[in-house]
């Protein structure tokens, strides 16, 4: 019995791996009464939303992969148009970046009338010049061998190119918060240089935005979960690994509980699909030895997002109908600057509130909404009331990527924890890689290989 602990992407992926190659029955146990973890859908009244919404793009070869294999539904796919939006719903910066493949990109970065509207021609040759010199050196910091260029933020990498500050307002900063979900200061630059070889200098439509039709869930979650359970995985919602012990046989004995009763399963192995604050919880709770792995989750952050979905009337999707799936809301001075980034879905406006505004409290809430609700009236031309919005604070939405947190370790991206047969797969454990669904698909995927050595070696 090979089980994995977590119904996230990153479990799911994992089963639909070791599926392809183990022999032995294989069983997925989440706590939740529904599987999808971070990454789910759910239904507000009778609206499709998201539990925060999630950007997803053409460069999620895994991803992609995985559901294309399960049959899921075709997401709504469209070129990535970077859009900056000033007030009354104005598009004041807009860069249509083609479905093309490297480097149709970069030039396009500095055609005038061609490339970004509204960009000075000092930011489309920054761009263009940014681009070009990252390509020379290969998509990493310029002396990647010098010690101090791994903790290189995004802002002290911005000012040695001498980049505009309105790019860096407008684009760098956007970026960096919607893709690391990390403040520029101390967002690790490494890792938004590999984020951009992966979409701006991918394959044709790897900059693509990628939408689900209805939610997560529906399109994504659901038919992953149902393919699995056809090809024989067992998965059980609403049960709550306790805790794990090794045997004296080389095997795992798991402790869970479902609706108050506790059970015991014996394993060959186990993956733990968890992120690493749960991982922690379950190692210190299995009275487990320190091991290089597990140390190093003692090393990271969180950084908290929360998502405002916005209910619309048939004239407010109307009125804001031109605008692309998913934009930025650019700082205008003399306004507050709550919301970052707004995902467009049908009915519904999700807006984004990512690294550096985090909701602690009820007063932060309350004056953040109050806020809230100037900037989306002066940008947006929205009126809405508190009852046509539902808020999502998800405190722990990722780890933090900032210049001091640990790299994963060869091993750890092998899925290894240092204890044999007890496996690990987890946003955290792709090098150079932040934390996104596409990073758990891609563990997943490692350590199934590694899961399955381990079972070869025996
Ligand atoms: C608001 C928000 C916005 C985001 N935006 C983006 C985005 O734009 N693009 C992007 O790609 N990614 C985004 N992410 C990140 C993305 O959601 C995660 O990286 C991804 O979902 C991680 O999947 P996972 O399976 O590794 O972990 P999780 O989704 O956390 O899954 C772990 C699962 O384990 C379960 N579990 C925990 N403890 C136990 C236990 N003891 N026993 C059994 N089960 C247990 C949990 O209930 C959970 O279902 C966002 C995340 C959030 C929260």
């Amino acid at each position: 019995m090979l089980i994995i602990i977590g119904g996230g992407w990153a479990g799911l992926a994992c089963a639909a791996a070791l599926k392809r190659h183990a022999s032995q029955p294989i069983c997925i146990f989440e706590a939740a009464p529904r599987l999808g973890g971070r990454a789910r859908g759910l239904l507000w009244s009778d609206r499709n939303i998201d539990n925060g919404q999630h950007l997803t793009i053409g460069a999620y070869e895994r991803t992609l992969a995985l559901l294309q294999a399960a049959g899921a539904p075709a997401w709504i796919r469209t070129p990535l148009n970077w859009c900056g939006l000033g007030r009354d719903a104005k598009i004041e910066q807009q860069w249509r970046v083609p479905s093309l493949a490297w480097p149709g990109r970069a030039l396009w970065a500095a055609i005038p009338g061609l490339g970004p509207q509204g960009w000075p021609r000092a930011w489309r040759l920054s761009m263009a010049q940014t681009l070009i010199a990252l390509h020379r050196q290969g998509w990493t910091l310029p002396d990647p061998s010098r010690a101090d260029s791994e903790n290189q933020s995004v802002a002290r990498w911005l000012s040695q190119r001498r980049v505009p500050l309105g790019l860096i307002q407008h684009f760098w900063q956007p970026l960096t918060e919607g893709a690391l979900n990390t403040e520029l200061e101390t967002a690790r630059a490494s890792t938004l240089i590999r984020v951009l070889r992966d979409s701006l200098a991918g394959p044709a439509g790897a900059c693509d935005v990628l939408v689900p039709r209805h939610n997560l869930s529906i399109d994504g979650v659901e038919p992953i979960a149902a393919w699995l359970a056809r090809q024989g995985v067992k998965i059980e919602s609403g049960h709550r690994v306790k805790y794990v012990k090794p045997t004296e046989a080389g095997r795992w004995q798991v402790e869970l509980v479902a609706s108050g009763t506790q059970r015991s399963i014996a394993a060959d192995a186990v993956i733990m699909a968890l992120p690493f604050h749960a991982s922690q919880r379950l190692w210190s709770d299995s009275a487990l030895a320190l091991t290089a792995a597990s140390r190093r989750w003692s090393r990271l952050d969180h950084r908290a997002i929360t998502t405002i979905w916005i209910a619309l009337t048939e004239e407010q999707e109307q009125r804001l109908s031109h605008l692309p799936k998913w934009f930025v809301l650019n700082a205008i001075a003399g306004l507050p600057h709550c919301g970052q980034v707004v995902v467009r879905r049908e009915r519904t406006l999700g807006v984004v509130i990512s690294a550096q505004n985090a909701i602690r409290s009820d007063q932060d809430r309350d004056r953040i909404a109050s806020q809230l609700a100037i900037q989306l009236r002066q940008q947006l031309k929205l009126e809405y009331s508190a009852c046509d919005t539902k808020w999502i604070t998800e405190k722990t939405a990722t780890w933090a990527c900032t210049v001091d947190a640990p790299q994963p370790s060869l091993d750890e991206q092998e899925g290894q924890t240092g204890l044999p047969g007890l496996f690990r797969c987890a946003d955290d454990l792709v090098a150079h890689y932040p934390a996104t669904i596409e990073s758990a698909v891609r563990s997943a995927e490692a350590t199934a290989d590694g899961v399955i050595r381990f079972l070869s070696g025996r």
